[in-house]
């Protein structure tokens, strides 16, 4: 695999001027790529996340970064076959154990001490709020967060909720909706340069039953004393 990207990223290099090109893959936590180039001379440091990806994806990838590299049109480094690739089951059987291991602040648990988010998506799932996800894995944060309260990767389809509202002091319809509101993330799934919090994301954000409070709850959690 890494011989495929080295392959890849030098024959397309000497195709977009450089002769000297080095690549290997790194271990970044998030899925990105860096380059350090000097005159003729590129070297590349690709997510490993890419590893599995075959021939042609690597090829419009590599070509993309040359884009980047070149100035050359608006390109995003998202060509569609790398898209489609993240997409696909196989990519997040890959990659999620691998992110997951990269992720220091989740407790990797849907069970918190009181609430379980695996509960929390099927209340979203019956009352028809969120399609079926089945590769998606649900944890509460280590760290007791505040003000990030949820967050998500759509590309590893891995949830994260503050385990600030795992307490008996805060209904469950709360985290329910911090999970419902990364699962939308989810469901709208990989949109390089669109935003990702539209009108349309709002509301649909807003057919949750409890939405009012909860974003009143959040908003006191993110303002009480310590
Ligand atoms: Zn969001």
């Amino acid at each position: 695999m890494t011989a495929d990207l080295i392959y890849t990223f030098q024959s397309l290099g000497l195709a977009n001027g450089y002769d000297d090109v080095e690549a290997e893959f790194a271990p970044f936590k998030e899925f990105k790529s860096t380059w350090k180039r000097s005159g003729h001379s590129v070297r590349f440091q690709i997510s490993d996340y890419l590893r599995g990806a075959d021939r042609r994806v690597l090829e419009d990838f590599a070509n993309s970064l040359y884009g980047c590299l070149t100035g050359e049109g608006p390109r995003g480094i998202y060509s569609d076959s790398l898209i489609t690739w993240m997409g696909s089951k196989d990519f997040v059987n890959r990659n999620q154990p691998i992110y997951l291991k990269r992720s220091r602040n989740l407790t990797l648990d849907h069970h918190g001490q009181v609430y379980d988010l695996q509960d929390a998506y099927l209340s979203l799932r019956e009352q028809g709020l969120v399609r079926a996800c089945p590769d998606a894995v649900f944890n509460w944060t280590v760290r007791e967060n505040r003000r990030r309260v949820g967050y998500c990767s759509v590309l590893m389809k891995v949830v994260a909720v503050s385990s600030i509202l795992d307490s008996v002091d805060v209904p469950s319809y709360v985290s329910e909706y911090v999970l419902y509101h990364e699962l939308l993330h989810i469901e709208d799934g990989m949109r390089p340069n669109r935003r990702h919090h539209d009108k349309n994301f709002r509301n649909r954000e807003r057919l949750h039953p409890r939405w009012r409070e909860s974003e009143e709850w959040l908003r006191r959690l993110a303002s009480r004393p310590v």
